[in-house]
C-alpha cells in the first residue's frame, strides 16, 4: 500500500532483520536512504534490488516535499545506514510533514543500539535518558553535561571511540564517579560490554582507545545522595502548602 514505512536495519548482524522488513524493502516502490552503498549490501544480502534516493541531513529539505508527494500513490521505505531510523539519524521530519499531508505512516521496528546497550549494561531501565551524542567541543559538552546531573535517569549516549576516555571523564566531573557500562560491537563478533565506575572506564580507556562502534550507559544519581539545603527548603515550602 502506499505510504511511508520506517525500516529498522540491523547494527551489524544481518539475521537481526526482520522478515517484515525484508519483505518492506524487497517490495518498497522506492528507498530513501542514508548511503546507497550501505542498503545496497542489505539488498544484495536479501536478494532484493531497488529505487533509492539519497536521504540525508545534507539535502534533507531540498527531496522531503519531492519524497512526501510521491508516497501518495507510491510505497517508500526509510532506512538508515544501521538501526532504527530517527534515532540520531535523519527521518523526523519526514514523518511529521507526512502526518500533515494524511499519508500513512507505518513502522517496522528493530535494531537499536541505544535499547541493546540498555538490555546488556545491568543498569536500572524503569527510566531512561537518551542523550545520542554530546558536542565534541569540550565547553559545550560539559555544558550539556551539568543540564542533565539532576535527571534521576539512567542516561544512554553515543560516542565514537577515539572520543570515549575524554567523555568518560566529561561525564565523571559533572555526574560524579558513577557505576557505568560501554557497549561495544553489539551483535558483532566482538561484542563486550564493560562495567565500572566512569573513572574506572575513563582510565581503561585512557590507556587504548577502542575500536568499533559503542554505548554508554550511566546509572542515574545515587538514591543516597543526600538532598541539598535548597532542596530540603523547597521539599518543606512545597508541603506546607498542603496543609488545610
Ligand atoms: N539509528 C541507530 C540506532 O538505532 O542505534 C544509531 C545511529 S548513530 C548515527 C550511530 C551510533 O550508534 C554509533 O556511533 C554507535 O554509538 C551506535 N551503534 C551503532 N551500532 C552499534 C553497535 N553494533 N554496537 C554499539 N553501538 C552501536
Amino acid at each position: 500500500a502506499p505510504g511511508l514505512y520506517i525500516v529498522a536495519t540491523p547494527i551489524g548482524n544481518l539475521s537481526d532483520l526482520s522478515p517484515r522488513a525484508a519483505d518492506i524493502l524487497a517490495r518498497a516502490d522506492l528507498l530513501a536512504v542514508e548511503d546507497s552503498r550501505v542498503t545496497a549490501r542489505l539488498l544484495h544480502h536479501i536478494g532484493a534490488r531497488r529505487p533509492m534516493l539519497p536521504y540525508h541531513d545534507h539535502n534533507a529539505d531540498r527531496v522531503r516535499p519531492d519524497l512526501i508527494a510521491r508516497m501518495t500513490a507510491e510505497a517508500v521505505a526509510l532506512v538508515s545506514d544501521a538501526g532504527t531510523p530517527l534515532i540520531s539519524d535523519p527521518g523526523y521530519k519526514l514523518v511529521r510533514d507526512a502526518h500533515a499531508a494524511g499519508i500513512a505512516v507505518t513502522t517496522i521496528p528493530g535494531p537499536c543500539a541505544a535499547i541493546a546497550a540498555l538490555t546488556l549494561a545491568g543498569l536500572p531501565t524503569d527510566r531512561f535518558f537518551y542523550l545520542g551524542f554530546l558536542p565534541t567541543k569540550a565547553k559545550a559538552r560539559a555544558d550539556a553535561i551539568a543540564e542533565v546531573a539532576a535527571v534521576r535517569a539512567t542516561l544512554v549516549l553515543y560516542e565514537a571511540g577515539p572520543r570515549l576516555a575524554a567523555t568518560l571523564a566529561a561525564l565523571g566531573a559533572g555526574l560524579g564517579d558513577r557505576e557505568a557500562a560501554v557497549a561495544r560491537e553489539i551483535s558483532k563478533k566482538f561484542e563486550e560490554c564493560v562495567t565500572g565506575t566512569l573513572g574506572q572506564l575513563a582510565e581503561r580507556y585512557a590507556e587504548q582507545p577502542p575500536k568499533g562502534e559503542l554505548v554508554i550507559v550511566v546509572a542515574p544519581p545515587g538514591a543516597a545522595a543526600p538532598p541539598s539545603a535548597d532542596d530540603a527548603d523547597a521539599a518543606l515550602a512545597e508541603a506546607l502548602t498542603r496543609l488545610p
